[in-house]
């Protein structure tokens, strides 16, 4: 994108299609990692807003416990006010911009302005909910047309403007109908009283795409006490037509074997995006909460010292993955490339650090399995002995001074390399209520520091809370250290350190029943 200056300012209306970050278009996805500042409605895949670059600013106008949304015209001002500035604007909205989202408003009031605006389209839920709830929104048997509407004030006709008479009226179609759970009495009535078959197959679809989803097939005249006997709430959707016979047919999406699980992940959103789809991937629900991020951190110093030392007789030691994708990166923008490596010998503790270091076709001259950082530094520390090597150790500003210690006491000539550096972070004030509206059935903790970083954005009794009610996974014993030095117990400890491991476990548990009851 340009770089920006005063007059740049554009206001993009971003569809985030209906829950599932998956379901996000390629060009929404490009503008969130490079826009300024994002205009968000509560409606929206939340992972979007807590994996966004750290520079982006946040602005939320959704609705919150005990307040409305930020009525629209403080909204359209908060657009006009941003683009004015210069800024990238994403505004970002549930399902499409254009179907029952206001975004042609919200166009409106810019152009009037003179203010830049591009709209980008997103999955309607009225398409992409159906479709995880095996409906078809049209079928050449049974539906050749399908009409969107809204149950809001359904009642009121005059104000929703929706011909009720003429809708009752069809046959051979599908009628969807948006936001109307809290009328859907009155809607049903409606319909019956101005001629639709009180038989009419019907369906309600809550919180599609969701793994949490639900879907109530019925007759017409039972969705109001189907409604209520499930407690069902927004966001839902009600389909009325022949095609909602095939959802009970076609109930692909239940059948992946973690459906139904929501899993919260801690560790830095850069990391875990593979693990994020390989969850998704098998149908559970991810909470996407990093409790930390990481960043570049670079030490010219050291790096020339490193440079100077190629005698074949020093150790670089790794103990994390981010210590191997920095350590790398910065290897080659410092003029490095692989051959250049060999002039060293390399060492790693822990299966994700061998893993990451394998990922970039590098074997470790010492590894040995299962060894934690502090072993691998006794253990190498008895070889440097005897050979007269010396150690760089390759670490965060964080990493703890254990194994230097180990190094040194052992009469080892070391030093350190920092090559980045992990601080925590603060989630934006709705993601707390985010988080406990639909809590995880698994909270996935990846570090002692996602550990610390957790603690660091709740309050104690939420921190309890959340955990009593979830099974807690740990990547190994260091973790597992740190969980419970918070006073959190540890349900299941994994064995190799790895996600793939982790997974595994996840699988196991799920096809004993022990996941969503507990451990
Ligand atoms: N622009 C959005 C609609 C906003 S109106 C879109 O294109 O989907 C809000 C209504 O959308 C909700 O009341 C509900 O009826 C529907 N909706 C949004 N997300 C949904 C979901 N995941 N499952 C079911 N209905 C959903």
């Amino acid at each position: 994108m340009p770089s920006q200056t005063q007059g740049d300012g554009i206001v993009y209306l971003v569809g985030a299609g209906p829950g599932d970050p998956d379901l996000v278009t390629v060009r929404a996805k490009y503008l969130l990692e490079n826009c300024d500042a994002v205009v968000y409605d509560s409606l929206i895949p939340y992972e979007l807003i807590l994996t966004l670059p750290a520079e982006v600013e946040h602005h939320y106008v959704g609705k919150e416990a005990g307040r409305h949304s930020l009525p629209q015209p403080e909204i359209n001002a908060l657009l006009a006010k941003l683009a004015s500035s210069g800024k990238r604007v994403v505004r970002l909205k549930g399902g499409d911009p254009f179907v029952f989202g206001r975004g042609g408003e919200e166009a409106e009031y810019l152009g009037e302005r003179g203010l830049r605006y591009e709209v980008v389209p997103g999955i309607t839920s009225g398409v992409a909910a159906l479709a995880y709830a095996g409906i078809p929104c049209t079928d050449r048997r049974d539906a050749s047309y399908v009409v969107f509407l809204t149950g809001h004030k359904a009642v009121e006709k005059a104000s929703s403007g929706v011909p009720w008479e003429w809708v009752a009226q069809a046959r051979h179609g599908t009628l969807v109908i948006y936001m109307g759970v809290a009328e859907i009495g009155n809607l049903v009535d409606g319909m019956i009283s101005s001629g639709m078959p009180a038989d009419t197959p019907a369906a309600v679809v809550e919180r599609g795409t969701f793994s949490t989803q639900r879907t109530v097939c019925t007759a017409l005249s039972d969705l109001p006490a189907k409604v209520i006997e499930h407690g069902i709430k927004p966001p839902s959707l009600f389909v009325l037509g022949e095609v909602t016979r095939y959802g009970e047919k076609l109930r692909w999406f239940r059948k992946r074997p973690l459906f139904g699980v929501r899993v919260m992940i801690t560790r830095p959103a850069d990391q875990a995006v593979p693990l994020y789809r390989e969850l998704r991937e098998l149908g559970a629900e991810v909470l996407a909460f990093p409790t930390i991020a990481t960043a570049e951190s670079f030490d010219s110093g050291a790096w020339e010292q490193l440079r100077r030392e190629t005698t074949g007789s020093h150790w670089i030691v790794f103990t994390s993955e981010n210590g191997v994708r920095y350590f790398l990166k910065q290897w080659f923008t410092t003029g490095g490339d692989v051959r250049g490596l060999s002039d060293y010998r390399l060492a790693a503790a822990g299966d994700g650090t061998i893993l990451a270091l394998n990922n970039s076709h590098i074997k470790p001259d010492f590894a040995p399995p299962g060894a934690k950082p502090d072993d691998l530094a006794r253990q190498l520390a008895g070889k440097c002995q005897s050979s007269r090597a010396s150690v760089i150790r390759v670490r965060s500003n964080l990493g703890d001074d254990k194994i230097e210690t180990i190094f040194k006491q052992a009469g080892v000539e070391t030093s350190s390399l920092c090559v980045y550096r992990t601080f925590f972070t603060k989630w934006p004030p709705e993601a707390t209520k985010k988080l406990f509206a639909h809590p995880p059935h698994v909270i996935l903790f990846t570090s002692g520091t996602a550990v610390k970083g957790l603690a660091e954005n709740l309050e104690d009794e939420e921190l309890k809370r959340l955990a009593a009610g979830a099974v807690v996974v740990s990547i190994g014993p260091m973790t597992s250290e740190t969980i419970r030095s918070v006073g959190i117990d540890v349900d299941i400890e994994s064995k190799k350190q790895t996600m793939a491991d982790v997974v595994k476990e996840l699988l196991a548990r799920h096809a004993e029943n022990k996941l969503i009851n507990g451990a």
